[in-house]
């Protein structure tokens, strides 16, 4: 029988086992990386050992957490920093990205069904829920770019039943908070209902659950990793039980650093060239909350607003409804803000001071220089006083309240700054590894959670080719990810793959198998 959240973290050991342990492979964080990367390995080979460490505790508590990211399913229906305005205007609408992402997102859901039938994350309903994913844009030259991008997007058999209206009776359907009280400014929008919103955190503590219940596999909470050093041909770790202050040592042929915020200090100890020249660029999120039970009744989608201008890759503000710790409420954001901090729990003001180091100093100062833009609008957003944030919250709902939103505090999304960028901030994820495949780390934060299992996949692949050239290795992988060998960005496998699979329309696909609500 499964377990609920609650009862499968009291499973985690907190204190350090007697025996010092050597697995096969050993997995720094417990959020949503680790937590597919372990799942997927372990059904790949049975035969692994596999070790999980986290700091915190308690599992996926950083940004993997519901709180601290916006649960949007990332697949390009509604974020409109996917779709660049094209250079020359009225030209057309380059909408590869969004194919991209839109991909990578349905390598996830294929990966979460499989989880959901085969008892990995057996409570789908508490992870995901179909949410429609809008963008509204205000304005004759916004509403021309929607229109474009509609356009664009609509011939793609990923995007077919995406729907465009500037009709007002249309738009307060759809979304009647942001119609009500507006003026006679023109705005529009396009919908998607086959939009997610994902509780990242419960997923990964599901997958963790199941993974820590496994033959050979442990997940410690409470466990910080503080050191990582070369032994052989693998790694030796320091790991520090964080309630005892006592610490040991693991080694593990390969290791996986997959420690979010954490991730940069880490990868820095193990001497990697890759590492070399590495700096970090924290950016703290905030969100606006509203439990109103009259107004949460009358939201329900995502709406993804332009982004601002010197916004960067950052993206633009959102209204969305959210379902947390079993109550439905509307989170408006994020605004972001100043922190030296890498975790948004655990970590500490000192974090940015001690990452710095010779080598990566001219990268940092070559990326202000660069987005000098960029700087100027996070320090704006910084120095937001509680009207300003009302007002941007306005320009999506006209008639909000000051009385009903309140200010809670986000995850921190750490970019990682390479030499190699000469200063361009990108905001991506990206896997890095050592170069002889013994350790693999994933670095920044976007588009993050939702493409958590083709990161794992990508992980695999490089550093486990072996398992996958076997026929059973092969199969497995196949029944977890059935395109896997596949690449879907292109237009013709993606017109076979939706015919076949005729899935791309249901959302909870996963949630009827696992024949839940
Ligand atoms: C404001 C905001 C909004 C976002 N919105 C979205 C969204 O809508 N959709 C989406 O897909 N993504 C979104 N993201 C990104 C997404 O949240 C992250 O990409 C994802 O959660 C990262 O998962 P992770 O497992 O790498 O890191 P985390 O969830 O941060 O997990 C890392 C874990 O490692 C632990 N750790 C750190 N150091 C150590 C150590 N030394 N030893 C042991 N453990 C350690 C930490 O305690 C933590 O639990 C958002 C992020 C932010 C900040």
């Amino acid at each position: 029988m499964s377990l609920s959240a609650s009862s499968a973290s009291r499973r985690y050991r907190s204190v350090l086992p007697m025996a010092s342990s050597t697995p096969d492979v050993l997995l720094i964080g417990g959020g949503i990386m680790s937590a597919h990367l372990g799942a997927m390995l372990k059904r790949l080979d049975p035969r692994l050992a596999i070790e999980v460490y986290e700091a915190a505790p308690e599992l996926a508590g950083e940004s993997s957490e519901g709180w601290n990211n916006a649960g949007t399913g990332h697949a390009g229906l509604c974020e409109l920093n996917y779709t660049p305005p094209p250079a020359v205007a009225g030209g057309p609408v380059d909408v590869t990205k969004a194919v991209e992402i839109f991909a990578r997102f349905e390598q996830s859901r294929q990966f979460w069904s499989y989880a959901v039938t085969h008892g990995l994350a057996p409570r789908p309903a508490g992870f995901i829920r179909a949410v429609p994913h809008l963008s509204f844009v205000r304005g004759e030259s916004h509403i021309a770019f929607l229109r474009a991008r509609h356009t664009a997007l609509v011939t793609h058999p990923f995007f077919r039943t995406m729907e465009f209206t500037a009709e007002r009776d249309v738009l307060h359907r759809w979304t009647p908070l942001l119609v009500e009280g507006r003026g006679t400014e023109p705005i529009a929008a396009t919908k998607v209902d086959a939009g997610t919103d994902v509780n990242f955190g419960e997923l990964s503590r599901q997958l963790l659950g199941w993974l820590g219940a496994q033959d050979d596999c442990r997940v410690f909470t409470g466990h910080r990793v503080t050191q990582l050093r070369r032994a052989g041909a693998g790694w030796e770790l320091t790991v520090r039980q964080t309630e005892s202050g006592e610490s040991r040592s693991v080694r593990a042929p390969f290791v996986f650093i997959g420690a979010g915020g954490g991730t940069l200090p880490l990868l820095q100890a193990t001497g990697l060239p890759v590492a070399r020249g590495l700096g970090a660029f924290p950016v703290a999120g905030q969100w606006l909350v509203c439990e109103n039970p009259a107004v949460v009744a009358r939201h329900f989608a995502k709406v993804y607003g332009s982004p601002p201008r010197d916004s960067g890759a950052l993206g633009g503000p959102h209204l969305d409804v959210r379902h947390l710790q079993g109550k439905r409420m509307l989170l408006f954001g994020p605004f972001a803000t100043w922190t030296t901090k890498f975790l948004h729990r655990t970590g500490r003001v000192t974090d940015l001071p001690s990452s710095l180091r010779p080598d990566n100093l001219a990268t940092l100062l070559r990326t202000g220089l660069h987005n000098r833009v960029l700087v100027r609008f996070l320090v704006q957003q910084a120095l937001q006083s509680p009207e300003s944030r009302l007002r941007a919250l306005r320009e999506f709902y006209p008639e909000a309240r000051a009385d009903d939103w309140r200010l809670v505090d986000a995850g921190i999304r750490v970019q990682a700054l390479k030499k190699a960028d000469a200063g361009r901030l990108s905001f991506g994820t990206e896997v890095v590894t050592a170069p002889d495949r013994t350790l693999a780390a994933l670095l920044g934060a976007s588009p993050g959670a939702s493409v958590s299992a083709q990161i794992a996949l990508q992980v695999i692949t490089t550093c486990f080719p072996d398992r996958l050239r076997t026929p059973d290795g092969y199969a497995q992988m196949k029944a977890m990810i059935p395109t896997f060998d596949l690449d879907l960005t292109q237009f013709e496998s993606a017109a076979d793959y939706v015919r076949r699979s005729g899935r791309i329309d249901d959302p909870l696909e996963l949630r009827r198998a696992g024949r839940c609500e």
